[in-house]
């Protein structure tokens, strides 16, 4: 391993030289890729129609900054609203960076709505939402916290409540309730869904008290799930929500959406990012959602995903003392073990598979959105035979 790096992640032994499709390459070996960068490379690698709007963006403009217009951008803003709820959008470079924007977008609303002491943002357990010092109080991880903030156990302004327990939340509500935060579908906390009148009481109560509706998409976003935006799969309309990983490719972009009344607090000066909706990654992240968000796409990614997870769900029958459960919506999928995530995630490595490990003993099966149906096919193969080695 190299003695330059940070050490602060636990990399496997792994280099990889290219990449196509769902495929990955080191020198000798061939590797089917169900972890996609963690959700980022929605098309594959190496797609042709990314390379194409890369090569021609970097022939024209890379980066002027927000000190002007940008036409890459405003294009992109504009796309991005029209296939949601949303009228506004603010561009940045990681999911992180999105999240933290919406913890500043929701305080300012109600700043400049007069409302001064609404700060406090309720967010769930198993919840993540990014490695910087907002989003890891936001973030249900404790570990992630550890050594880290200005002062110990402080009121970072983050409620948290149990998921799927609408009474406890609605406890928690008080005047000083900026908004409600939460994953639709939530990714690291172990692909954990809720039931759609979970959604429905929180839109309804958001409603009643004047808080803001606020969703991470950072994972679930970008057709993901088989919708563009995940939230469409649940019935409650967001004011805000958070964009990044999948929207680039592979290429880094984050996103923040919003409504027109919420845009409102934000003028010149308020927030920024030298980076943020350059031409480069816009035009790129443009090519993705000029093929993301068609219907044919869509129900692609809906089709497979259901094919996949049906699979899974009869190789759960056949060994039931090792799965306990399989989860998700789309191509956003996890199994749920009895046995460690990690010792399953080597054992599928050897045999050529890449899944990622999630919080509370989930596997991630994270394929390109585009993936090839004889490609599941081997991957549930792969899985069938990793349990029968450990059964
Ligand atoms: N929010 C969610 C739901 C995520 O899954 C992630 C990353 O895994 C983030 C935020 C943070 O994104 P990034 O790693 O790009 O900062």
């Amino acid at each position: 391993m190299n003695n330059y790096i940070l050490p602060n992640y636990n990399r496997i032994n792994l280099k990889f030289i290219n990449g196509k499709g769902s495929w990955l390459y080191t020198k000798n070996d061939k590797y089917l890729d169900f972890s996609s960068g963690i959700a980022v490379n929605c098309l594959g690698h190496s797609n042709t129609k990314l390379i194409k709007a890369l090569e021609f963006q970097s022939k024209k403009l890379w980066h002027t900054s927000n000190l002007y217009r940008i036409s890459e951008q405003e294009i992109l803003a504009k796309k991005l609203c029209e296939y949601s709820f949303a009228d506004k959008a603010f561009f940045c470079n990681s999911g992180a960076e999105a999240m933290e924007a919406v913890v500043k977008i929701i305080r300012r609303y109600h700043y400049m709505r007069g409302d001064y002491n609404r700060k406090n943002i309720i967010v769930l357990n198993n919840a993540f939402h990014g490695r910087t010092l907002t989003t890891i109080q936001a973030g249900s991880n404790k570990f992630h916290r550890e050594g880290f903030l200005a002062k110990n156990n402080c009121d970072c302004g983050f409620s948290r409540v149990l998921s799927n327990d609408i009474a406890f939340l609605e406890k928690k509500i008080n005047k000083n309730t900026a908004a409600i935060l939460f994953e639709p579908i939530q990714g690291e906390g172990g692909i954990n869904t809720f039931s759609k009148s979970f959604f429905k009481n929180i839109k309804q109560l958001c409603k009643e008290k004047e808080i803001l509706l606020a969703f991470d998409e950072v994972q679930s976003g970008i057709a993901r799930t088989g919708k563009l935006f995940s939230y469409e799969w649940f019935g409650a309309v967001p004011d805000i929500i958070s964009l990044a990983k999948g929207l680039g490719g592979g290429f880094p972009i984050g996103a923040v959406l919003m409504v027109d009344k919420v845009s409102k607090c934000m003028g010149p000066g308020t927030h920024g990012s030298t980076f943020g909706g350059n031409q480069l990654a816009c035009s790129v992240a443009l090519a993705v959602i000029k093929e993301v968000a068609k219907k044919s796409f869509l129900s692609k990614v809906q089709s497979n995903g259901t094919f996949l997870k049906e699979e899974l769900k009869k190789i759960k029958k056949k060994f039931p003392n090792l799965v306990s459960s399989i989860k998700g919506k789309g191509l956003l999928i996890g199994i749920e073990l009895k046995i460690s995530t990690q010792k399953f995630c080597i054992l599928a490595r050897e045999k050529k598979l890449l899944l990622v490990p999630a919080a509370n003993n989930v596997v991630r099966l994270l394929p390109p959105l585009n993936v090839k149906k004889d490609e599941i096919n081997m991957a549930i193969k792969i899985i069938q035979k990793c349990l029968e080695d450990l059964s």
